[in-house]
């Protein structure tokens, strides 16, 4: 099938179908409250005023354009041609900022007093929160009980910037109640909360409504590539966890001549519970309210996954991902715990950025792919900052062999 143009026009379609693949599975309650969401979102969507505030906000909060920077030494070891989009310097240090000021701003427009959301690493928590802030919004992340211990850097942050944290004891006490748990509180009051997912993930409208908004890293790269090098690059890639920043970067160039690769967790093996590459491994399957591909166990239900960056163990994928895969548009590529750490003191020692353990996945794709395709010119969206792993990295892959 021939992909309709302008693709972002098309798709999804205005019950949130991407081919097969997302939708809205949710239970009864919460029909009402997404579509809220929804018309909001679709009118708010063409408000100039709206637009507007958002245009401020990125400029003046955020920090944006972030630039793209050419990495000369990296290129220079493999031969090749790498450029950076720097997310890592958005305010907060990473790309989920795009979409939780837009969501907040939705959240304010649509009169709502309070946010609510789920975290697992704390990282969409932490963004979230920080929305929250600036718009004078409550703010109630929901937060595994095991996750609360493991994460304690993020829990303080979230703290310190006024949210409030509830944590999920039951069951495993980790991501999957932490999800049960903010939907409960949010059906409680819907009236005057609203529910903010933290990917491209969730029923209809979170997949395409955080695609349009993370879609800013990709309209202003490609501009900023045309004016570094006068042309498009050959080859754009990202880490996948949900698959925001990659939707982010890849929405602009879905309708050019240009190579998109999402990079999968290969973790440490390819059994269950040992990676969540879930395009390269699941299958089809619904779960948090849409239809894509996830990993799972004999029974159905979401598989066990691992992988070295707590942001992209998701045993799932927004269904636009699973949409463009299957139809040939997007490639998979696959990078493992031991090659993330090396790309990350390689970005760090050749380049001096330290890049989140995330996008270190993309980083180390790309050299490898550098290597084969010499005379290509690669964008990686470096999707965050690894302020928040090195305590973790240093502890366990000791510099002396990097
Ligand atoms: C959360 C996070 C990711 C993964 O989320 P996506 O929705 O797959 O983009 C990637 N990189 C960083 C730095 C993150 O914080």
């Amino acid at each position: 099938m021939q992909l309709k143009k302008p693709y972002l026009k098309n798709y999804p379609d205005e019950k949130g179908y991407f081919g097969k693949f997302g939708g809205s599975y949710i239970p009864p309650q919460l029909i009402e409250p997404f579509l809220e969401i929804n018309e909001a979102y679709t009118k708010l969507s063409k408000d100039f005023t709206f637009i507007n505030e958002l245009k401020y906000i990125r400029k003046h909060f955020q920090g944006r354009p972030t630039p793209i920077s050419f990495a000369k030494n990296l290129s220079k070891m493999v031969g090749g041609n790498i450029y950076l989009k720097r997310e890592d310097l958005n305010h907060m240090g990473a790309h989920k900022l795009n979409h939780c000021m837009a969501e907040a701003l939705l959240a304010k427009h649509l009169g709502k007093k309070k946010l609510i959301a789920e975290t697992g690493a704390g990282q969409h928590g932490v963004a979230l929160a920080t929305a929250a802030a600036y718009f004078g919004l409550e703010c109630e992340i929901h937060m595994g009980e095991v996750d609360i211990k493991k994460e304690y850097p993020n829990v303080t942050r979230m703290k310190i910037l006024g949210a409030k944290i509830i944590p999920a004891t039951k069951g495993l006490k980790t991501l999957k109640e932490a999800v049960d748990s903010a939907f409960e509180s949010y059906l409680n009051d819907t009236k005057n909360s609203m529910f903010a997912i933290g990917s491209v993930v969730g029923p209809h409208p979170f997949p395409k409504m955080v695609r349009d908004f993370q879609s800013i890293i990709g309209f202003e790269a490609k501009e900023q590539f045309l004016e570094m090098t006068g042309r498009l690059p050959d080859m754009v890639t990202a880490c996948v966890g949900g698959g925001s920043n990659a939707m982010g970067i890849f929405s602009a160039f879905i309708d050019d001549d240009v190579k998109l690769y999402a990079v999968e967790p290969a973790g440490c093996g390819d059994k269950i519970g040992e990676n969540s590459a879930s395009l390269t491994y699941g299958k089809e399957g619904i779960m948090h309210g849409f239809n894509s591909i996830m990993l799972s166990d004999e029974k159905g239900d979401p598989a066990p996954v691992h992988s070295i960056a707590s942001g992209i163990d998701y045993p799932s994928v927004g269904p636009e991902h699973a949409f463009l895969f299957s139809q040939k548009r997007t490639n998979i590529g696959l990078c493992s715990d031991d090659e993330a750490v090396d790309a990350f003191y390689k970005l760090s020692r050749m380049e001096g950025i330290i890049p989140a353990l995330e996008s270190s996945h993309a980083v180390a794709f790309a050299l490898k792919y550098a290597k084969e395709h010499k005379d290509e010119a690669i964008l990686v969206n470096l999707s965050g900052r690894g302020d928040k792993d090195i305590d973790f990295v240093i502890e366990n892959y000791p510099l002396s062999n990097s």
